[in-house]
């Protein structure tokens, strides 16, 4: 789990997930370069370099990609978190929503990779890892676009998995279930009842809470670290048990009267 002496590139790494994993980097030895549109939550540690850049612009991710390298002298880990979220069914979302989120969900992640890519090959433990989602293979319900964005992480995870084991570039997933981070606190801020909503989020997950964005972050160090230099081409669920068990369903009272001897 140790990264001493490794550089680390995070996407939004100034809120929620991405900051849990530039805190546990540096907790693990690394140096860390953030790419993000705000930075002020930042931690004062002069192993952080907030850059501003935005993954759907590959002209300030080559501008700060580049200083991160020249500030810290190469990149060996590239973490693509950053990621928007869209609430809705096929007839809910527009065009220009589909175009957006795909555009930061997905070309965002092929984009910041690209550029990033001349610099992880010459890392003798170069390491990919992408944040994709429960959503990616569990069908929830009005998360249409978002859920095939994260779908289209998880394929491109082992498409560019594929294409970069001979370059020694791992390329690995995180999948997480819901995490309580300022992304679920806006989604909550917009229900009719936060905190009944809350509630069923987090009974969703079979641990009957949410996952927390420091589970996440070492989940990511542990695949980003040499430690799994043989792990390649997988998707590690952080999901309270969601996506793989199969409770009995809790007890509800019967539908119908009649049913219920009433
Ligand atoms: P968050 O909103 O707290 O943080 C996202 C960060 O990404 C912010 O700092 C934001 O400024 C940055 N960002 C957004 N668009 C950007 C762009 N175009 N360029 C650069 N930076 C940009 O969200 P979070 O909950 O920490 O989510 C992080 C990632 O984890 C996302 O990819 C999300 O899809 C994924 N995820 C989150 C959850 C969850 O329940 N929170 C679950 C599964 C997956």
């Amino acid at each position: 789990m140790r990264c001493d002496g490794l550089v680390a590139v995070v996407t939004g790494g100034g809120s929620g997930i991405g900051l849990a994993c530039v805190r546990a980097f540096a907790a693990a030895g690394a140096r860390v370069g953030v790419l993000d549109l705000e930075l002020s939550g930042l931690p004062e540690d002069p192993g952080v370099l907030g850059v501003r850049a935005d993954v759907a612009d590959r002209a300030s991710l080559s501008t700060a990609v580049a200083a991160v390298a020249e500030a810290f002298g190469g990149i060996d880990i590239l973490v693509n978190n950053a990621g928007i979220s869209a609430v809705g069914t096929v007839e809910e979302n527009d065009d220009e929503q589909w175009s957006r989120v795909l555009d930061v969900n997905v070309s965002g992640v092929a984009r910041t990779s690209a550029v990033a890519l001349p610099y992880l090959r010459r890392s003798s433990s170069a390491a990919i890892v992408n944040i994709s989602s429960i959503a990616a293979t569990t069908g929830l319900p009005k998360r249409a676009l978002y859920s095939a964005s994260k779908g289209a992480v998880h394929a491109l995870t082992l498409a560019m998995a594929a294409d970069l084991v001979t370059d020694g570039v791992r390329v690995n997933c995180v999948a997480p279930g819901t995490v309580d981070t300022p992304w679920v606190a806006r989604l909550l801020a917009g229900a009719a009842d936060p905190t009944a909503e809350k509630r069923h989020l987090a009974s969703r997950q079979p641990t009957g809470r949410l996952v927390t964005a420091d589970e996440v972050a070492a989940a990511v160090v542990y695949l980003a670290s040499p430690a799994t230099g043989s792990v390649t081409g997988s998707s590690l669920p952080v999901d309270g048990g969601m996506s793989g068990l199969r409770l009995p369903a809790p007890a509800r009272p019967a539908a119908d009267p009649a049913e219920s001897g009433a």
